[in-house]
């Protein structure tokens, strides 16, 4: 992101931080990455450019999609900060202030590794712990603070959006695209609109879903990260494909792939192999869906991405149902629904719920369906997913939503038809609408 190109440009992290780190991660054992912290501490005498090293080893592992060594990094990258405040506790005022900003992006770090790992409820937390370091950051610079805090709600939000918590991640993520508006923080910008397209992508509103990576594409003339241009493109592919435009989602999915090839980003080309087994899915060309699923679940093994994991196996699940393979599609959806669960994944375990409900309806299974079902209903109302103005379910199907000012999430129709609107009061919590109906 963002803070790592400034600090990549710095010759003398440059050579140790990318040639030597990708070598070490080659040697693939699991004390490698320990060994490189050594050479790497032996390099630089001082605390803080240790900090620094990790900094930059720390963002290019994450653009290779090494995201385990980037939580063992992040962990090292705490204790050393925290040894500096152990330091400067008992010598001077000044520099402990930064102490705390730099705090507040190690445990960023931290909290981004969890997310890539799926793990999102560690996640969260460790936004919540980076977020009181921010909170004592008075004396840093307001752009030093602002930063790490608006990166700070996109990867919170981003880790509610997958627990299911929507009303959350929508608070989050809003507050992260206002202050990289403010602050014209370019990459925060796009991330921030790519999280949102993905949350409407969820609830199915695919209109919102592909505005929000088109808006982000708007920043791409001010800038040209390719991690960026990956994100922007990987879900526009998405969107693109939800709503039958096969063509363009195609086209996007190869940008995509050009860049993550560019970069070495085995994380998002394992998204990309999905989405091209996806789109092929939608063509009903199973001869190159199914190879494609498979390189895509062994390169989201091989990054630790479980989330993805689950997609993909959903993918496959869908694919043997088009051939009315009833039996693998249900084998594949119970392997995704055992890991969806393992991880929190809500709104995945709802809709492989809905699947497998239909599936069991087909093969004459009624009682495993109505189970399904039953577990179905649990969840949406666990995850709240009721518009509150006529209490039909969103995320059902297709349609467009309207979010208020607090949060609360309805149908873009009932918004406008029901009496509300004159009232000014979401139904739902009462709070009074600030900006004008739609
Ligand atoms: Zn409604
Ligand atoms: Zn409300």
């Amino acid at each position: 992101m963002g803070q790592i190109n400034e600090v990549m440009k710095d010759e003398k992290y440059a050579k140790i931080c990318s040639h030597d780190l990708l070598c070490a991660l080659q040697e693939g054992d699991s004390e490698s990455i320990k060994r490189w912290v050594k050479v790497m501490s032996k390099k630089f005498r001082s605390l803080r450019e240790r900090w620094e090293a990790l900094r930059v080893a720390i963002g290019n592992v994450e653009s290779w999609g090494r995201y385990r060594a980037m939580m063992e990094l992040a962990i090292r990258q705490i204790e050393i900060a925290q040894d500096i405040k152990a330091k400067t506790d008992t010598s001077g005022r000044e520099s402990l202030v930064s102490v705390n900003a730099m705090l507040a992006e190690s445990y960023l770090s931290l909290a981004r590794s969890n997310l890539r790992l799926s793990e999102f409820s560690k996640c969260a937390d460790y936004c919540g712990k980076s977020l009181t370091y921010v909170s004592k950051c008075r004396g840093d610079s307001p752009e030093v603070t602002s930063r790490i805090a608006g990166e700070i709600q996109l990867c919170r939000g981003s880790a509610h959006l997958r627990l299911g918590n929507y009303k959350n991640s929508l608070e989050d993520l809003e507050r992260a695209l206002s202050i990289a508006t403010t602050r014209q923080n370019v990459d925060l910008e796009c991330m921030s609109c790519c999280a949102l397209g993905r949350l409407y992508l969820s609830l199915k509103d695919y209109e919102k879903a592909a505005f929000f990576p088109l808006k982000a594409s708007e920043t791409l003339s001010r800038q040209d990260s390719p991690s960026n241009r990956i994100a922007i493109q990987l879900h526009l592919s998405e969107a693109y494909r939800k709503v039958g435009k096969l063509d363009e989602a195609l086209g996007s999915s190869e940008e995509a792939i050009k860049f993550a090839l560019e970069i070495g980003d085995r994380g998002s080309q394992a998204y990309c192999l999905l989405s091209f087994a996806d789109i092929h899915r939608a063509k009903l060309d199973s001869e190159k869906a199914f190879p494609r699923y498979e390189s895509a679940i062994s390169m989201m093994r091989e990054v630790g991405d479980r989330y993805g994991e689950v997609k993909t196996l959903v993918g496959k699940a869908k694919m043997h149902l088009k051939k009315k393979d009833y039996k693998e599609a249900v084998k594949h959806y119970k392997e995704a629904m055992n890991i969806a669960e393992l991880i929190q994944a809500r709104t995945e375990s709802l809709s492989i719920n809905g699947e497998l409900a239909l599936t069991y309806q087909r093969m004459t299974r009624l009682q495993e369906s109505r189970e399904c079902l039953v577990q179905y209903h649990k969840l949406l109302r666990e995850m709240d997913l009721y518009c509150g103005a006529c209490n039909e379910p969103i995320s059902e199907k297709h349609q467009q939503l309207e979010a208020l000012p607090c949060s609360h999430i309805f149908h873009l129709e009932c918004v406008s038809e029901h009496g509300f609107v004159n009232t000014r009061a979401c139904p739902s919590c009462r709070k009074m609408m600030s900006k004008p109906p739609p």
